[in-house]
């Protein structure tokens, strides 16, 4: 646990920018800890089917991907928490102080010289009545997780993007039919995940539909849909629910210095500093961005570390923190520029 310690460099969650983060941080020789609420790494992507859109390796799964990432940043002197989760922040320019509560229930501080959020997102929900009860009786939200109970069923997936594309197709392993259902008339999935799909004899699709509720006491029976320009509704039987209608930033815990945009993702340079806050910096689908993949996590995250580097170098050169934190976030240069 090292309570007491001092740390060079504290990072919030352990999904692919964190991991990323780490990796960097202890390759540049910096007392690096990673603290994530699950037991797992990986955050998202550990319930992720298959991955084929990272550079260099063609094919993955999000697990596998998720451990490799794990054993790189322990590889080169990361210290990794898990089942750590981050309950209070205080992100004073000098040495922040971070709380948490273990899943054994016993609390924590950390202690240390800089933080990089990278706590990720969580999945939206649909918000319709019977989600909430039937949420693990049929409707899920991970496909990986649950996709064998639902061998030789029907399901449907609820969204058009990339995540309802991706693990509709990964439920084709399992389901007899996958139900593609999407509120409006085009998609916002890749092109190339759209033509797999709809090549895929098992999916079909229902467009320009939204879900009003889920019914089953025990277990999700049926799902009540209305097309959002006739009106017209329709009951649908099925075996399982996947709700993938994106994410939210998880920020809840950032009270102080952080700004965050009206979707409540942070708002961060460049140089991934969070704004108004010495020493602290952001990375991957926390931050406010264009593309959530996680080759721009782990590059959200690299840009991170180097820049908490660089800061911790102006501080050890006897720079304020604010002064620290201009000067390294003036503009992106390499080390040996200063
Ligand atoms: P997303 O791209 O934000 O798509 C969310 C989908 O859900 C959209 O089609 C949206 O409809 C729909 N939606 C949102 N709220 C809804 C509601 N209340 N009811 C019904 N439908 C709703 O989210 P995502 O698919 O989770 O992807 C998130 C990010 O991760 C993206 O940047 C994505 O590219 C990335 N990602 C990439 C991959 C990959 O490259 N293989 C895989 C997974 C995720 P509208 O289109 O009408 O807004």
């Amino acid at each position: 646990m090292n309570e007491g310690k001092v740390w060079d460099i504290l990072i919030i969650g352990g999904g692919p920018a964190g991991l990323a983060a780490a990796l960097y941080a202890a390759r540049a020789l910096r007392s690096t800890i990673v603290l994530e609420s699950q037991m797992l790494p990986g955050g998202q992507i550990q319930t992720t089917g298959d991955v084929e859109d990272y550079p260099g390796i063609i094919h993955t799964t999000g697990p596998e991907l998720s451990i490799m990432m794990q054993t790189h940043a322990e590889h080169f002197g990361a210290k990794i928490e898990f089942g750590e989760e981050v309950t209070a922040v205080d992100l004073a320019p000098t040495i922040k102080t971070v709380q948490t509560k273990s899943v054994y229930g016993d609390e924590h501080t950390y202690k240390s010289k800089t933080v990089i959020v990278a706590t990720g997102a969580a999945p939206r929900t649909l918000g319709v009545p019977g989600e909430d009860l039937l949420r693990g009786k049929g409707v899920s939200y991970c496909a990986v997780c649950d996709g064998p109970f639902f061998r030789d069923r029907h399901v449907a997936v609820a969204g058009g993007g990339d995540a309802a594309f991706d693990e509709g197709l990964y439920l084709t392993k399992y389901a007899s039919r996958v139900t593609i259902i999407h509120r409006r008339d085009a998609f916002r999935a890749q092109k190339l995940l759209v033509d797999r799909a709809t090549k895929n004899p098992k999916v079909d699709f229902i467009m320009d539909t939204v879900i009003d509720r889920i019914n089953g006491e025990k277990a999700l029976e049926s799902i009540d849909i209305r097309n959002v320009n006739t009106g017209a509704t329709e009951r649908l039987e099925l075996g399982g629910l996947f709700v993938y209608i994106g994410s939210d930033p998880n920020t809840s815990i950032f009270n102080s210095c952080i700004g965050v945009d009206r979707l409540g993702f942070i708002d961060a340079d460049e140089n991934m500093a969070a704004a108004d806050c010495d020493g602290v910096f952001v990375a991957g689908d926390v931050r406010r961005s264009p593309l959530k993949q996680v080759v721009t996590a782990g590059a959200d995250g690299s840009i991170a570390a180097l820049t908490a580097d660089k800061y911790l170098d102006l501080l050890e050169a006897g720079d304020t923190p604010d002064e620290a934190e201009a000067i390294a976030t003036s503009k992106l240069t390499w080390k040996t520029e200063y």
